[in-house]
């Protein structure tokens, strides 16, 4: 087959690739968005456990202090009753004194209570916050989840669709120049420029005099001695219009 009948044919799958390659890219953009969704909910749902572990902590603590202050108290009712019974000053002084200590302890452990129950209520204003955001994530993503799949799921088939357009289109072109162009294209995302007054389009590199004369000649396919695409040219290019998928491959350089 002739290279002027392998242009057209390289051209549009040209076209098609950098569709494709839009395709996958968008594709890949709503996989990503759709996972940081998930992630952020599982952030938010470890931060309301972590949270609602640390107010169970501060409950235990709390409910053992209150365990201990009922047993100081009744320490307390039995020193002022022994207070009660002593018999002189030596067994007075040493009653008293106890009972100071025990109530000092007493004190001690309602101020430590009374802190812990503060503590315990910011905890769980926090608790509170962090399941409402937690839910209002929830709720979003319930509402956009569908959204997204659906998304994804037309993005996923438009794909396939085109990817068996590609399979189609690959059938008259050369075995050699294909190899050629998709090693070059995996590489640099394009594997097809068009020479335009002598230059490339995708890299805007010159080609000399004596490889563009080559090129015009249209006996064989060259590649851009610069970024290694698969140069052509289209003899009657005053003619037609600046082809968008040109402007493509200057876009993607
Ligand atoms: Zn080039």
């Amino acid at each position: 087959m002739s290279i002027e009948n392998q242009v057209p044919l390289l051209r549009n799958l040209a076209a098609l690739d950098g569709v494709l390659a839009r395709l996958e890219a968008e594709l890949e953009q709503e996989r990503a968005k759709n996972a940081a969704r998930r992630q952020q909910k599982t952030e938010l749902s470890d931060r309301v456990a972590g949270l609602e572990a640390a107010v169970r902590e501060m409950e235990r603590t709390k409910s053992e202090l209150t365990q201990e202050l009922r047993q100081v108290a009744i320490q307390v009712d039995k020193a002022r009753e022994k207070l009660t019974r002593v018999r002189n000053e030596k067994e007075a002084n040493a009653a008293t004194r106890e009972l100071e200590e025990l109530r000092r302890i007493h004190r001690e452990r309602e101020k430590e209570i009374e802190k812990l129950s503060g503590l315990i209520e910011e905890a769980r204003a926090d608790v509170e916050k962090a399941t409402t955001a937690r839910d209002t994530v929830l709720a979003e993503l319930g509402e956009t989840a569908e959204a997204e799949k659906t998304k994804i799921e037309a993005l996923e088939e438009e794909i396939r669709e085109r990817q068996k357009e590609r399979e189609q289109s690959v059938q008259g072109i050369d075995r050699q120049t294909l190899r050629r162009y998709d090693a070059v294209r995996a590489r640099r995302g394009s594997g097809l420029a068009e020479v335009v007054e002598g230059t490339c389009v995708a890299c805007h590199i010159a080609v000399s005099p004596m490889l563009f004369q080559q090129i015009t000649r249209q006996q064989e396919f060259h590649a851009c001695p610069s970024c290694h695409r698969i140069l052509y040219y289209l003899p009657n290019r005053s003619k037609e219009a600046p082809s968008s998928a040109a402007k493509g491959q200057a876009e993607e350089a």
